[in-house]
């Protein structure tokens, strides 16, 4: 066995509800601890997956190409075909990126707090981890210090915009800047997770980068805006020659048909989206309101989720859990992050809190 897997720590994966829910005697068990979509998925959804069923043809492989997606996805992006990664949730192409990029004695250049499986995935595959820490009264991005942690043996700098956990969202011009200086062979990959629900600007993505230079990716999933986590879909848009070597690894058939159609249906409703945003938007901004008049140290949040201290963080979690709210704990001591939950839901988890507070 490879040494370093006997030091890694797994990512633990959410237990399921039904186990939740029996552990703690509730009927109604609300997770806002992975960031999933409240809102639900699109409902074309359903009714393309009900259609493509009645083909059975259960007993062929799916397309492994992914075609249909493909050239939506391409089409919508201006980027050739080829250019795209697509793997069973974004997780599979993060695997795959450090597989194909990284050898013993690379170095992999992170902002902390960080999304766990960048560091993960490269430990697996030898990488030394530099960590930068983030501004701690904003949540920032320190990019000067990123910079600096930049050498020779740098294959790869995470961006992960807005960034998981603590929400918050980098301008293109700030990353531009930063990349501009980044030596030409380290690749710079953004992860645009939960780019769909950043509303300060009008055009958020760092898609215009791509064209701009040679060491730039950007990721995108399904499993957020667009309500889709269970069916396993994300994509990287890479340089053209990355994009070919990584589908030498990439497994022949790792996206089912039912993803494929699903993710295909949840692409062409927009206007699910568009809804959706608004209203995350609207929710987040009360969150924020209180945490303002409680005093409470946020960070200010372009996603679905907002990252926060408490001085009784799992007190709190505790009081929420103990009616039907599961938010996500152990990410910094003394610090939850919270999914944003819909209107009726987060009026009740505001009064739980203000009573914590008092
Ligand atoms: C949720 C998440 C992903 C992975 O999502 P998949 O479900 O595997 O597509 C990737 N990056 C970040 C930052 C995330 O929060």
């Amino acid at each position: 066995m490879k040494e370093i897997i006997r030091t890694l720590k797994p990512y633990i994966p959410e237990e399921p509800a039904t186990a939740v829910k029996e552990r703690l005697g509730v009927d109604r068990l609300v997770r806002l601890s992975a960031n999933e979509n409240p809102y639900g998925t699109s409902p074309l959804v359903r009714e393309a997956i009900l259609s493509y069923v009645t083909h059975n043809d259960a007993n062929y492989y799916p397309d492994g190409n992914a075609t249909d997606l493909r050239m939506k996805l391409a089409a919508y992006w201006k980027v050739q075909p080829e250019q795209l990664v697509i793997g069973v949730g974004l997780d599979e192409v993060i695997a795959m990126v450090n597989k194909t990029l990284i050898s013993a004695g690379d170095s992999i250049v992170v902002s902390v707090p960080a999304f766990s499986e960048y560091a993960l995935n490269g430990l697996v595959e030898g990488a030394e981890i530099r960590e930068v820490e983030a501004d701690f009264e904003t949540g920032h991005y320190d990019f000067a210090a990123l910079l600096k942690a930049v050498d020779d043996t740098t294959r790869l700098v995470w961006i992960c915009n807005p960034n998981n956990p603590t929400g918050t969202y980098e301008t293109v011009e700030d990353i531009r800047n930063f990349i501009a200086k980044v030596p030409k062979d380290t690749l710079v990959i953004i992860d645009e997770a939960y780019i769909d629900f950043v509303t300060s600007v009008d055009v958020p993505t760092a898609r215009a980068l791509l064209d701009e230079f040679p060491n730039v990716a950007i990721m995108r999933t399904f499993s957020k805006a667009y309500g889709l986590a269970n069916y396993r879909v994300g994509y990287m848009m890479t340089p053209l020659e990355l994009a070919n070597y990584m589908q030498t690894i990439r497994l022949p058939y790792n996206l089912n048909t039912l993803s494929q159609v699903a993710a295909e249906a949840a692409f062409d409703d927009q206007a699910f989206l568009t809804r959706m945003i608004s209203q995350n938007a609207e929710e987040r901004a009360k969150w924020e309101s209180l945490f303002d008049e409680l005093g409470i140290h946020y960070y200010k949040s372009e996603a679905n989720f907002i990252f926060f201290s408490v001085s009784d963080a799992e007190g709190l979690a505790d009081a929420w859990l103990k009616e039907g709210y599961q938010v996500r704990r152990g990410q910094w001591e003394g610090w939850l992050r919270l999914t944003i939950p819909m209107a009726q839901d987060g009026a009740i988890m505001r009064g739980i809190l203000k009573q914590f507070m008092n």
